[in-house]
Order: C-alpha cells, then structure tokens, then sequence
C-alpha cells in the first residue's frame, strides 16, 4: 500500500485526474464526492453537457496515458461557423495550421473515464454522497456529512487538495480560518441556459459536425456544439434582466417572438425548443480569484475552487488540468514536501490563472460583439493567412490553445500587443489581399 495517503474533495474533472498523477507517483488517494456516482446516477439536465477540450488539456490526458482514447471519444471543431441574422453562415478557422483544432467533448463522458482509470489502481478509493462542509485550517481535518444519512466524519491524510469547483467549501473554511486570504468573486450580468438540437433522423448532425457554431448578436449570444450522438449542446448567455434578458422570455409567447428575431435559422432544429427553455436553470457566470491557495502543507486549492473563470475561452477545464499537470512536475521535483511544493506551485500558477481569468472575460465581448464587426472578421481573415504562411507566427487564441509549452500569462502579453496592431491595420483596408504579410510579420517582431 502507499505510504502516502492525500484526501481529495470533489471527484470532479479536476480531482478525478489529480488522483490518476498521484497514485503513479505512489500516493494512494481518498476522494470525498457530494454528489452520487455518476456512472450510477443519470446526471441532471441543462449544466454545460459538453466541453471544449484543447492542448493544454490534451497535454495532460497524454500524461496519464488517457489522451488518445478520450480524442477517440470527441468532435473535433475546425473554427467557428458565424451564423448571420440572414441565416447566411461562414466558417472562420481557428488556426491556419492543419492539425489545430479544438475537441467537443462529454463532460459526463471524460468524467467517468477519468474515475473509472483511477479506480484501476489499488490505492485510489472514491467515496460518494459524502460532502465536505468544513476544513480545520489548525489541524487539517475536514469535516464531512453522508448527504443520505447524515452521519458526520472527520478525515485526515498526510494533505488535503480540494478539486471542489466554483462554490469550494475548503475555499470558504479558509477565508474564515486564514489570516489575510485574498478573495474576490465578479458575476457577469449576463447568465445562460443550455437548449438542444437533436440528430437527423439517420442519426445525423443538423449543421455542419466539425465546428463551433456561433450566433453574434452583439448584446447576446448563442453557441452550438456538437455532441458525439449527432445532436448540438447550444448555450444561449443572455443579460440576466433589462432589455432582451431572460426575464423578459416569460412565456412562449415572448420566446418565440425573441428566436424568430434573432435565431430564425436555428429555430427548425430545435423541435423541444420552448420545453428546454422553461425546463432548464439559468446559469450564473462569474470569476474568482484568490490567494493564498495553501494552508502550509495542510491543504491546497486546484482547479476552480481557486480560479473559476467565466467559459469564453473554453479554458476552465484545461487550465485545471494543467494545474494538475503542474503540481505533478512539483512533486517530482520536491517529493512529499507538501508545504514546499504548495508554495512553488502558488508562485508558479497564480500569474497564468489571473491571466486566463482577464483574457476569458474579454473574449466573452469579443465573441458577443467583435464577431459582428466587420474590421474583427478581416483580422481573423489576416490572422488565418499569417498563420498559414509563417509557421512562427500563432494568435491569441492559438497561444491560448494550442500552445501547452507557453505560460497564459506570456500568452496574454504578446497576444494583446498583436490583437491592437492587427485591429488597426485591418480598419485601414477593405480587404485582407490589400494586405503585405511579411510588413506585418516584421511589423510583429518590433513589439
Ligand atoms: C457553461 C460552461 C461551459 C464550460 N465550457 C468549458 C469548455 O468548453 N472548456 C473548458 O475547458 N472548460 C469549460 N468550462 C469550465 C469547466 O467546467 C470547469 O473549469 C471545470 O469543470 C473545473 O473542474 P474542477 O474539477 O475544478 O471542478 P468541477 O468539475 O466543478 O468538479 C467539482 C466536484 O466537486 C464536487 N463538490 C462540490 N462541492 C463539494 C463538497 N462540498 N464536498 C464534496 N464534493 C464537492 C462537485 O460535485 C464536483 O463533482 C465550462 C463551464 C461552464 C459553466
């Protein structure tokens, strides 16, 4: 058996990865889950049924030996295909590389492979309906209530991580029990609700299968992505209230008016349209940020119980899985010098999660507003030629994305001063030809 033993609250993404790393390097794990086992349990509707799996995530799937199965499990998406008010659609890649391209992916799915891998080795135990409600920052004993007796336990390992998501019960017990522990929390004023475009009747995808479909309608948006079954997950992210809000869809009345003028061609392919509407609970969207993340070498936050970031990025999983990725290359160094390794990992992470944080709540206005302006689609035109034709030369989104070996903070910085130059050059012209390409890679250099 492990000499070793970490308690890991949450099963989720995070935590359920976390404890693959941990057992390969010989630390047995215990996993305090509230929910049920999901592989037992049908999971409820309406709460990002599929996510965005990228390069960094896929970095550390290829860690643990889990990469290519799980790719083999998703859809890829080439770019993003706009949807006009018209109806007219136009696809706008991700990256003018071939081979760069982002994965849809089961979240359901990812999760129960990652739990049913962990469950492999002997020293990685799950225990659910077990919710964590405290942490003793003195002693590092977490408390913990059985959800269907409620029956209370103290456990205690050599650590605590807690992979508990955006409403961290470990993250609350510290704010109370840590001295000068920075915490700050900013909800977006828009919120969403997911609704569903069913396959054809062979089993076939409505809309084109490989790509991330986008409906811009500047103070609104809705998203699509393709499911593996052939139907779409579409997120519609809408003001909470004021003009075109979700409190003004009331009825179907007031639902159907909204669609037919904003989403005319998508209203077809969504037969359960209203009954998804009203079925489905509104999402909140917001970040979190704080600091520190460790309690000495008693506990440590991962994932988004230490930075949730709003979805714009598609970023939130993969950067918690690089988290994980991260730590992992701590403990090789440092070994169990639980306090030690915290310490690094806080040092080394906090810069890269502010930043994802920064650039996912831009890119919300970005693919609201700037994917219905024309001097924004002739930069990701410039951009796709620039990246076709200089294999150095990678955008924001392509450092963010497909990038593993460089930091997001690193990835922000020269990001932006591209994205301004490129903005400014692109209102210049009418058309991207009109453009020299190598006057703009040189142009970059100098930045
Ligand atoms: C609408 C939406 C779309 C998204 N799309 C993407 C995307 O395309 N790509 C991407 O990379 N990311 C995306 N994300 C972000 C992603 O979902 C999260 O970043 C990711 O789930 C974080 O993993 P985690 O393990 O930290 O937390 P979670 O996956 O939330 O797991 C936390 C686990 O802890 C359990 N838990 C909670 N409280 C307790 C407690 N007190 N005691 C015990 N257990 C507890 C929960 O039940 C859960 O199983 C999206 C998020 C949303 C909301």
């Amino acid at each position: 058996m492990p000499k070793q033993k970490v308690i890991i609250i949450g099963a989720g993404l995070s935590g359920s990865l976390l404890a693959i790393y941990l057992v390969k390097r010989g630390i047995g794990t215990d996993i305090y889950e509230s929910r049920g086992d999901m592989r037992k349990e049908k999971m409820s509707a309406g709460r990002s049924i599929n996510l965005a799996l990228s390069d960094r995530g896929i970095a550390a799937l290829r860690e643990v030996g889990m990469d290519e199965y799980m790719l083999s499990e998703a859809v890829p998406m080439h770019g993003r295909m706009i949807h006009a008010i018209d109806g007219q659609t136009k696809l706008l890649p991700y990256s003018g590389r071939q081979g760069e391209y982002i994965n849809s992916i089961s979240r359901a799915g990812l999760n129960i492979a990652l739990m049913n891998e962990a469950e492999k080795y002997e020293g990685v135990r799950f225990y659910f309906n077990q919710k964590c409600f405290d942490l003793d920052c003195k002693t590092g004993e977490a408390i913990l209530e059985n959800t269907e007796t409620s029956e209370r336990k103290v456990v205690k390992g050599n650590t605590l991580i807690a992979a508990d998501g955006t409403g961290s019960a470990i993250r609350n017990a510290m704010l109370h029990g840590v001295p000068r522990f920075n915490y700050s929390q900013q909800y977006l004023e828009y919120g969403y609700k997911e609704l569903h475009i069913p396959p054809n009747k062979n089993g076939g995808f409505l809309m084109e299968k490989n790509a991330l479909h986008i409906w811009a309608r500047r103070a609104f948006m809705m998203i699509a992505l393709p499911n593996f079954d052939g139907s779409f997950t579409c997120t519609l992210f809408l003001a909470h209230n004021g003009e075109n809000s979700f409190e003004q869809l009331t009825d179907e009345k007031s639902l159907m008016k909204f669609f037919e003028t904003n989403f005319a061609d998508a209203i077809p392919l969504m037969p359960t349209l209203t009954e998804d509407f009203f079925a489905n609970p509104i999402g909140n969207l917001g970040t979190i940020k704080c600091f520190p993340w460790n309690v000495g070498g008693k506990s440590l936050l991962l994932g988004d119980s230490a930075h949730a970031v709003v979805p714009f990025y598609g970023q939130g999983m993969n950067c918690a899985f690089e988290d994980c990725r991260v730590l992992d290359q701590l403990i090789e160094k440092h070994g169990t010098d639980w306090e030690t390794v915290f310490v690094e990992y806080g040092g080394l992470r906090k810069e890269n999660t502010d930043a994802i944080a920064d650039m996912a709540e831009e890119n919300f206005y970005e693919m609201r507003d700037a994917v219905a302006n024309p001097i924004f689609v002739r930069k990701r035109e410039l951009e796709t030629k620039l990246e076709q034709t200089f294999s150095d030369y990678f955008s924001k989104y392509s450092m963010v994305t497909f990038r593993e070996d460089l930091p997001y903070s690193a990835a922000m910085k020269k990001g932006n001063a591209q994205d301004k130059l490129l903005m400014e050059i692109c209102a210049k012209v009418d058309n991207v030809n009109e453009i020299d390409l190598s006057e703009v890679v040189e142009k970059i250099k100098t930045l």
